[in-house]
């Protein structure tokens, strides 16, 4: 392994969750599930050494493993129980994905690019994560045949709130999204679902700033 790509020093796992508590992370069996996944597994050969450092790293087709911290302040915003099933928009390297099938029934991915996805594939079989199907497609349509969801995660930048995933969530369901331009200013946001007799209510909390990855629209034409 060429030494000179890792930027950052090494961190071990302990450090690791020492990080996700220090900086707010409360909820048990949300810190159970980051020490549970062990992150060196979805990321490339050359940042093992970075692995468990609070950093995104880069993985193929031009793309990012989330920030572990961010990882674990969007999963407990989710509020999941263990009977949920939950949408991700933007498998990635399958980190999140993986984090999420600890914590509830079933956990389904979309990616728009076939290698990103086949990765996932493969390293969701060798941990034994059978409770994540990845699909894959154009995430800003959802799943519709697999509808509806209690839980929605996007972890691509949205520069507006998907209807078609705000269709797919159950009646008091959340979905957690970066919301703002591509490549500007984007903040998280929960969305949490009401169904009330005058028709579909939306309560929104706009939170942390963070930087994702662009939500683009249509299945990669590259792999
Ligand atoms: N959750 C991932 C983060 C990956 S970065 C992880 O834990 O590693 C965001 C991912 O969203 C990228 O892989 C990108 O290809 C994907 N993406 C962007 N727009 C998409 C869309 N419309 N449908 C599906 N995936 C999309």
């Amino acid at each position: 392994m060429n030494e000179a790509i890792n930027a950052g020093r090494d961190v071990g796992r302990m450090e690791f969750m020492l990080t996700l508590r220090q900086r707010g992370i409360g909820d048990q069996a949300v810190l159970r599930a980051m020490d549970d996944v062990p992150r060196a597994n979805f990321v490339d050969h050359a940042f093992l050494g970075v692995a468990y450092a609070d950093q995104a790293l880069p993985i193929e087709c031009g793309q990012t493993i989330s920030q572990p911290y961010v990882v674990a302040y969007m999963t407990e915003l989710l509020a999941v129980r263990s009977s949920h099933r939950v949408l991700e928009i933007g498998t990635g390297s399958g980190y999140q994905a993986a984090v999420l099938s600890k914590l509830v029934r079933e956990v389904v991915s979309i990616e728009r690019y076939r290698t990103l996805g086949a990765q996932a594939r493969a390293r969701f079989a060798a941990l034994g994560y059978a409770n994540i199907e990845v699909l894959f497609g154009d995430g800003l349509l959802g799943a519709e045949a697999k509808a509806p969801f209690d839980r929605i995660i996007v972890t691509a930048a949205a520069e507006e709130v998907p209807q078609a995933l705000v269709d797919q969530l159950t009646d008091d369901g959340i979905m957690v999204l970066p919301l703002g331009p591509h490549n500007g200013p984007q903040r998280i946001v929960k969305l949490t679902k009401s169904v009330t007799a005058t028709g579909v209510e939306l309560v929104r909390e706009e939170l942390i700033a963070v930087r994702f990855v662009p939500l683009l629209a249509g299945q990669a034409q590259e792999l």
